[in-house]
């Protein structure tokens, strides 16, 4: 009886993991043909100033359609292609898509996400560098979107190559804010020019008192620190709504736009003329 009871347990357990490395390795396999089999694309979301809705940039979020796993999540291959260091080549592939999107979009600015592993190779900022040359871009029209975790990690090293971008032009901005260990005077120390209030936060703004207070105080951190402060995740016109009341300076989310592709934003663009103002009668309701 006991032996079967643990039998019972233990293999659905262990045949669990195994299945999930499998998958893992797999994956990381379909990734490393992905670029050549033509299977990655970019698509970008729209980020828009509260006050009167323009769109002022766009984030790069990179899509994988596999011909063996068709749709693949970033949250899911990025972690592998980390893992396999196949995430150099897709952090180079997406920076050079974006530099020949944003010759459509003049005065946009795009924002690209960096991992940490893409930090530490020494050549990222000669890549990015040599890159935009290729193209003719210059850096500022690019924000880096980082993450806590690898300013915690290693902050005299990672202090040391965000200075380096910053004086190539490139701007900084920190992402999911809030969910890593970062404190306040830490975020002094690094020289990012917007931060991102993380989206679990902005989810459960309007049903929990401490989450409106938390988003308050980032908002008020950024304003002191001249940050711009980004809220991403805004699914409800209640969210847009109480963020602006909140002063929040910039705003991203499926309620306003979700991403897209290349061509969808540049007809966006041309369907908002110049203002680049989205729900026009929103904006001017007075808020
Ligand atoms: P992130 O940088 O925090 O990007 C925001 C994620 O939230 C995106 O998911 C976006 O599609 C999603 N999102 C946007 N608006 C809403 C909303 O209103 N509600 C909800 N629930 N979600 C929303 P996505 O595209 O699946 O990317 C997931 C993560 O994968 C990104 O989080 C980023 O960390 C990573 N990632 C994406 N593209 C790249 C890339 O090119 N390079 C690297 N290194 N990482 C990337
Ligand atoms: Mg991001
Ligand atoms: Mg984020
Ligand atoms: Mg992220």
């Amino acid at each position: 009886q006991a032996k079967n009871a643990a039998e019972r347990d233990a293999v659905p357990y262990h045949s669990g993991l195994e299945t999930g490395a499998l998958h893992k390795k797999r994956l990381g396999m379909a990734l490393r043909n992905a670029i050549e089999a033509n299977e990655l694309s970019v698509a970008y979301q729209p980020i828009v100033r509260a006050g009167d809705l323009a769109v002022v940039s766009v984030e790069a979020l990179v899509r994988w359609n596999s011909t063996e796993f068709g749709r693949v999540s970033p949250a899911e291959f990025i972690p592998v292609a980390e893992e396999t260091g196949f995430i150099h080549d897709i952090g180079r592939f997406v920076f050079d898509r974006a530099c020949r999107d944003l010759v459509d979009w003049p005065g946009l600015k795009v924002s690209i996400n960096v991992s940490p592993a893409q930090l530490r190779d020494p050549d990222f900022a000669n890549d990015l560098g040599l890159i935009a040359r290729r193209h003719d871009i210059v850096p500022n029209r690019f924000k880096l979107e980082l993450t806590e975790g690898l300013l915690v990690r290693n902050p005299t090293i990672a202090k040391r190559k965000l200075a380096r971008l910053k004086s190539m032009g490139f701007g900084l901005s920190l992402d999911d804010f809030g969910t890593g260990f970062s404190s306040i005077g830490y975020l002094r120390q690094f020289p990012f020019d917007w931060l991102k209030i993380d989206k679990s936060f902005i989810a459960e703004l309007g049903t929990n008192p401490t989450a409106n207070a938390l988003i308050q105080s980032m908002i008020a951190l950024g304003d002191a620190m001249d940050i711009a402060v980004v809220a991403e995740g805004i699914e409800t016109a209640e969210q847009l709504n109480l963020l602006r009341l909140l002063q929040c300076e910039y705003v991203q989310g499926y309620h306003l736009a979700k991403p897209m592709a290349a061509g969808e934003i540049t007809a966006l663009l041309a369907r908002l003329g110049d203002s680049r103002r989205m729900f026009a009668d929103a904006a001017t309701a007075g808020y």
